[in-house]
């Protein structure tokens, strides 16, 4: 199939971030594209061929789209899976397949098909409804702590609280959930794996994540990872083991707990590009993006190597901020050496909204560490 300069239509559901610079790249190789999203205002919707409003969740709209493109794709989980499954049957390339989404979109279903494939993750029961926890907190078979998750619909840490006491289950959803052993681990870990249609596969080096204490959002992506050769190999091991699971078609990101005495537990698993892996525009020989889309093309997947140390900061709505955006100070850390913004184009912040996010490069990622404090006490989201 020629993909390059032709008819071939790739469709993406989801205009957010991630779609915005998947298509940077469909931009780099003419490749024609059609994005679907519920807001008009969506960041993808000035870099692709043809952009329709519509809602993810809904059978027709998901449907339509899918029929109008001969790929299709995603950048958000939460889409329509019976409409995929449609698709799939009339012959349109689903990647990751309906059947990669529906194992994850529900984190129960994530956690039990660990289970099944004799992949490590923490412990774990299932709930239907909240007040299960409470009988089963009255029975002795849940203590505290543990942490609190939404089956489904929860992004970012909104969907997830550590538990300590009773009052901590004050203001939780009544809804399907899952409760978790606390792991009190050393550090998160993550490893994008990407595996083309023939089932080819290359990792990208492990990336260490370093989170906001209160907002529970990924604070700086460290590349490579100042872990030890045997717990990066380790990382590196698990997540070829859970990408050969799932047998999925494009990227999957896999988000590590390292704990106490360096094993390594599963967290989660994202099938298409993640936040984990934005410094790769920047420091790899080929970016996440770009990998994604030669994935899912089956075309010859790229050397995944970094070219220099890489640091990424998520650019998030400061505290009490909310309207119109303005980046204050940005001139001055485009003044630093290695140093690159990227704005998604949300006009509007809001409290710890994703905004943007700047990638830090230097050969010596102690050097790059340190410069990206510097960037990030600088460099602010506010309102105007
Ligand atoms: P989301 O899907 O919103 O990204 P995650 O499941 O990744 O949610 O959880 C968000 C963060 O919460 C994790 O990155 C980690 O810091 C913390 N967390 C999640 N599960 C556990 C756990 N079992 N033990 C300790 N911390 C956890």
């Amino acid at each position: 199939m020629n993909y390059f300069s032709s008819n071939f239509k790739l469709g993406i559901l989801g205009g957010g971030q991630l779609g915005k610079m998947l298509l940077y790249n469909t931009r780099k190789f003419d490749i024609y594209t059609c994005v679907l999203d519920p807001s008009n205002e969506a960041p993808s919707k000035i870099a692709c061929d043809e952009f329709y409003q519509g809602d993810l969740m809904d059978y027709e709209t998901v449907y339509n789209f899918g029929k109008k493109v001969n790929t299709l794709t995603i950048e958000i989980e939460n889409v329509n899976i019976e409409a995929l499954k449609a698709l799939e049957k009339e012959g349109i390339n689903v990647y990751p397949s309906a059947k990669t989404l529906e194992s994850i979109q529900n984190k129960a279903k994530q956690k039990l098909f660990y289970v099944d494939h004799n992949l490590p993750t923490s412990n774990f029961s299932r709930y239907a409804y909240k007040d299960e926890i409470l009988t089963a907190i009255k029975h002795e078979t849940l203590d505290f702590p543990f942490v609190w998750k939404s089956a489904q619909f929860g992004y970012d840490g909104n969907g997830v609280k550590i538990v300590r006491s009773h009052s901590d289950l004050d203001d939780l959803p009544n809804v399907e959930c899952i409760t978790e052993e606390l792991v009190p681990f050393k550090n998160e870990l993550a490893v994008i794996v990407a595996r083309n249609v023939k089932g080819h596969v290359k990792v990208f080096p492990v990336v260490e994540m370093e989170f906001h204490p209160e907002a529970n959002q990924v604070e700086y992506v460290i590349c490579p990872a100042r872990i030890s050769e045997e717990v990066a190999k380790k990382a590196e091991f698990i997540a070829l083991k859970t990408s050969a699971a799932f047998e999925h078609v494009g990227l999957l990101a896999v988000e590590m707990f390292q704990t106490q005495d360096d094993e390594i537990l599963i967290n989660e698993v994202a099938p298409r590009p993640h936040n984990s892996g934005h410094q790769t525009i920047e420091a790899n020989y080929t970016s996440q993006f770009e990998q994604h889309i030669r994935a899912i093309l089956d075309l010859p997947l790229g050397s995944t190597a970094n070219k220099v140390g890489g640091i990424m900061v998520n650019l998030v709505g400061a505290e009490g901020h909310t309207g119109e955006v303005f980046y204050e100070n940005i001139e001055t850390i485009m003044e630093m050496d290695g140093v690159t913004p990227h704005i998604y184009g949300k006009k509007q912040t809001r409290p710890f909204r994703k905004m943007g996010h700047v990638t830090i490069v230097h050969e010596d990622i102690n050097e790059a560490r340190k410069i990206a404090q510097e960037v990030k006490q600088k460099i602010k989201v506010i309102s105007k």
